[in-house]
């Protein structure tokens, strides 16, 4: 320890007293609202400094903006990861909080999906959503990008006929990289498994999607119009191999209860035939 009377000699400069300040009998200056020392004491070879310091009121203070200011970056990086991940605006406005209340049963299982997401990455187990047209499949896929979007998970949601077209207008080495690229996502969503059908260009690529995911341990959430039996018996080896390694890592979800889109096109229909005054009849 340096004696007081050492200290003081090597005191170089005055300190200058603010309004809320005063200084303590050790010669240190103290905030007048919090009683903590804004100054302290070091020894550094030798010589005795005496930086300023942050008092217990400033310290809350500066924890407190930087909590704002993570919170901030944090939700800058949200809003960034969705407008990449999620390419369509449209499926932007999907989310549990929009939710009609059609499809109850599937879209508590997507809550669980979103809440357990962290058991079903490791273990890459994604979902299948399968089921008529219109009955509201990507509606509730979307929910799931959107909620794991705001939990600052990155996800990529398309579908196949969007990577199809970029794919065949690329040259063939470059395919792979591109599939790869989608691997950065701990979670790709694809509409529509199924377009395949109609080429064997298409079904390569399918496969190759799929079977990067597949590789890559990492889950994926598909949907398709496709039924479980035409998955699960396919008409060739071409597709077999895509549909197994779907059905090794989706959960199957059937949705079919009522096609939402026709349900809330009618209301919307209805809706605008009230505005008129009433159904025109010919
Ligand atoms: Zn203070």
């Amino acid at each position: 320890m340096i004696s007081i009377s050492t200290q003081m000699e090597q005191i170089l400069q005055p300190v200058q007293l603010r309004e809320d300040e005063y200084l303590e009998e050790n010669k240190l200056v103290y905030c007048s609202k919090c009683g903590t020392p804004r100054q302290k004491r070091l020894e550094v070879l030798g010589k005795i400094y005496e930086p300023r310091c942050r008092c217990a009121c400033q310290q809350a203070d500066y924890e407190q903006q930087e909590l704002e200011r993570k919170h901030r970056e944090f939700l800058d990086l949200v809003s960034r990861n969705r407008s990449v991940g999620l390419p369509d605006p449209e499926l932007r406005r999907h989310t549990f909080e929009n939710d009609l209340g059609y499809n109850r049963e599937q879209m508590k299982k997507a809550k669980q999906f979103v809440a357990n997401w962290e058991a079903f990455r490791s273990k890459a187990m994604g979902l299948l959503f399968w089921g008529y047209v219109g009955t509201g499949k990507s509606y509730i896929a979307g929910c799931i990008a959107n909620a794991l979007l705001d939990k600052g998970v990155p996800v990529m949601m398309t579908n196949f006929a969007r990577l199809l077209n970029k794919l065949t207008d690329m040259y063939s080495g470059d395919r792979n990289a591109y599939i790869d690229s989608f691997n950065a996502y701990p979670l790709l969503i694809i509409d529509d498994l199924g377009i395949e059908r109609n080429s064997e260009f298409a079904r390569e690529q399918v496969f190759h999607i799929i079977d990067s995911r597949y590789r890559s341990q990492l889950p994926m959430i598909v949907t398709t119009n496709l039924t479980l039996k035409e998955l699960k018996d396919p008409e060739d080896l071409a597709r077999a191999r895509i549909y197994d390694r779907v059905l090794e890592r989706c959960v199957p979800i059937l949705v079919n209860d009522q096609n939402v889109r026709k349900l809330i096109a009618a209301q919307n229909i209805s809706m605008a035939q009230k505005l008129l005054g009433g159904e025109v009849t010919a």
